[in-house]
C-alpha cells in the first residue's frame, strides 16, 4: 500500500504542474490535487458490508445526524503542502 502510493503521488506532480486543480478517484481513495496542495483522501469501499459505498447513514433519533462508516473514517489522510497560500492582501508592500 505504501509503495502504491508513492507511485501514485509521483506520477501525479507533472499532472500538478501542468494542470491547475486536479481531482482523481483511483480505487478506495481520492486525490486532489492544486498549485497549494497534494491531498489523499479515503473514500467508502463499494463493498463494505456496512454502508455499500454510501460512506455513512442516518441515524434515528430526534436529532438525525449523519454517521461516518468506519471503512473510510478510521483512515488516515495525507495531506502535503506545496506553494504557501499568499494573504491576498498583505500589510506591508513586498519592497
Ligand atoms: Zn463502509
Amino acid at each position: 500500500m505504501r509503495a502504491r502510493t508513492a507511485v501514485l503521488l509521483a506520477a501525479t506532480v507533472p499532472v500538478t504542474l501542468a494542470v491547475a486543480t486536479a481531482a482523481l478517484k483511483a480505487g478506495h481513495w481520492q486525490l486532489y490535487a492544486d498549485r497549494h496542495r497534494i491531498e489523499l483522501l479515503p473514500r467508502p469501499r463499494r463493498h463494505c458490508p456496512d454502508c455499500h459505498g454510501r460512506g455513512g447513514w442516518w441515524a434515528a433519533g430526534p436529532n438525525p445526524e449523519m454517521e461516518a462508516c468506519g471503512c473510510w473514517a478510521d483512515r488516515r489522510e495525507l495531506r502535503i503542502r506545496l506553494v504557501p497560500v499568499r494573504d491576498p492582501w498583505p500589510d506591508e508592500p513586498p519592497f
